[in-house]
């Protein structure tokens, strides 16, 4: 049964530059700019309902109403993959604010571990885009909207470039009202975790870390 909540982008510049992601031959250098241009991508559809205010300028020509963004928006990277989303969401909503959550994969459970979370007493954004590039268990995407609504967060929105259908239906089943936007739907995970055909690890492949040949 299709998901309600699952937004897979079907513009065809995402697509092309999801290809160019996915090949192992894409060097670090060009894999951070294409997830950056993902990036900007999804954003852009992520954040079409977010509402507007009336403000008043004048034009060279005369005074109108105009439109400013209406809500605070928060940016949740998840550390480290998800660090490599920011720079273009910020493009898109540069007043947004930045808060990072660092959780791991234990690869032995694979369940998330958080070991990073500076988060303020309450919530100080009225709308949350978590940031992470593969959406595989959910694991870490449930643990940081737990995260978030226990901080005040209402309204939630989770933003990857690739998904595995268990990572949705984890995320869907337990946060049925947090919104999922990724560029491509994978086809499941390997006996490890790893969506398959996926594109790898994501950390390693921006940050050049993946095992020495
Ligand atoms: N994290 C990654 O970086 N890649 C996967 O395929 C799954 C989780």
């Amino acid at each position: 049964m299709p998901t309600p909540t699952l937004h897979v982008s079907q513009h065809p510049a995402v697509l092309h530059k999801l290809a160019v992601l996915r090949d192992e031959d894409t060097e670090p250098k060009k894999f951070r700019e294409v997830v950056r241009e993902l990036s900007w991508l999804l954003g852009y559809e992520a954040l079409a309902d977010v509402s507007v205010k009336p403000r008043e300028i004048v034009t060279p020509m005369e005074p109108m109403i105009a439109s400013e963004l209406g809500e605070r928006i928060g940016l949740i990277p998840i550390l480290r993959a998800g660090l490599g989303m920011v720079d273009a969401m910020l493009e898109l909503m540069p007043t947004a604010q930045v808060w990072h959550l660092g959780l791991f994969r234990d690869e032995r459970t694979l369940r998330p571990v958080e070991y990073y979370n500076k988060l303020p007493d309450s919530a100080s954004v009225d709308l949350c885009l978590i940031l992470d590039p593969m959406l595989a268990t959910g694991g870490s995407a449930t643990a940081a909207i737990e995260v978030l609504k226990k901080w005040g967060a209402v309204r939630i929105k989770l933003v990857n470039l690739i998904a595995a259908p268990e990572g949705v239906e984890a995320v869907s089943s337990a946060h049925p009202d947090v919104e999922i936007y990724c560029a491509a739907l994978d086809r499941g995970l390997n006996e490890k975790g790893y969506i398959q055909p996926g594109l790898g690890d994501a950390g390693d492949r921006q940050f050049g870390t993946g095992k020495a040949e």
